[in-house]
């Protein structure tokens, strides 16, 4: 086991801006010289939109989530793992650190299975089929400690593929918590675009610094976690089940932050067990 590893997990919304993009991840590499060692998940749904957007593909909803046909799925792979991916390894490397681009299938990292979405209609749920979407059946943590052993930076886009090689889209933030518990991550840092989980979504004087696990369904039930932040929530609770120590959601909006982590234990929403 690889003691010191920080898992980040950077989010489409918090990565549109060139500038601020360079920034987060100057600050995220600045921790290898610290001694850390460092692995970044990312997504990219802003860089899916408009790639499906160029190629003229329309896609249903189903409760804001998109179903995935074959063909949309072939976009969604040349967005993240091509344009998104390619883009941060590049950037990083440029700094002098070596990134290693990957997504889930390199080294069988991630073994994905279909997911099935539970829409709910009158009381009642439905299964829904939203196409190659899918969520982690396993983590082989193999190919990441390899590379985290020879000074790389590891850097996964959330596509994985199933027993048969077929690939599926999986949500950024569930996909990050399950690596980030496979490899028993010291901290496990979602960077968004708010500065943690507030009680009242809209005022952020009502930020939540600690949260313990145990406290989570009570903040669903009064609806205080909501939208985006479902998942996030949802992939602290994975990754601290699946064993990271700590889990932490952060302004990825405010990039000098992230160097300081470990000095100001009130940055952003720490979630324990
Ligand atoms: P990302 O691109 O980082 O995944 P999302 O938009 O998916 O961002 O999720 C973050 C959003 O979650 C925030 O911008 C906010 O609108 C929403 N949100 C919902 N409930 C809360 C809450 N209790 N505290 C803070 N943000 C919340
Ligand atoms: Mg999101």
């Amino acid at each position: 086991m690889i003691e010191n590893i920080i898992l980040f997990k950077y989010g489409g919304n918090a990565m549109t801006n060139q500038n601020l993009k360079s920034k987060v991840l100057e600050n995220i590499c600045s921790l290898k010289d610290k001694g850390y060692q460092v692995v970044i998940i990312h997504g990219g749904g802003p860089f899916i939109k408009e790639t499906l957007k160029v190629a003229n593909i329309e896609s249903d909803f189903v409760d804001g989530l998109r179903k995935t046909t074959p063909e949309a799925m072939e976009y969604v792979e040349m967005a993240l793992k091509g344009k998104v991916n390619g883009s941060l390894v590049s950037i990083i490397n440029e700094m002098g650190y070596k990134a290693v681009g990957l997504s889930g299938k390199d080294g069988q990292t991630v073994l994905a299975k279909k997911h099935m979405h539970e829409y709910k209609k009158n009381g009642k749920v439905e299964l829904v089929d939203l196409g190659q979407v899918g969520d982690v059946a396993r983590v082989d943590t193999c190919l990441i400690e390899l590379l985290l052993e020879n000074d790389f930076i590891p850097v996964i886009t959330c596509i994985a593929s199933d027993k048969k090689g077929l690939d599926y889209n999986i949500n950024g933030d569930l996909f990050a918590g399950h690596i980030a518990g496979a490899l028993s991550a010291e901290q496990y840092i979602i960077l968004t675009d708010v500065d943690g989980l507030m009680l009242d979504k809209d005022n952020p004087a009502s930020i939540i610094h600690e949260l313990k696990v145990a406290e989570i369904n009570h903040l669903k039930e009064i609806k205080c976690i909501q939208g985006g932040m479902i998942p996030k929530i949802d992939s602290c609770e994975i990754a601290l089940e699946k064993g990271a120590k700590l889990a932490r959601i952060i302004n990825g909006t405010i990039p000098e932050k992230i160097a300081t982590l470990f000095e100001n234990k009130e940055i952003g929403t720490a979630i324990s067990a």
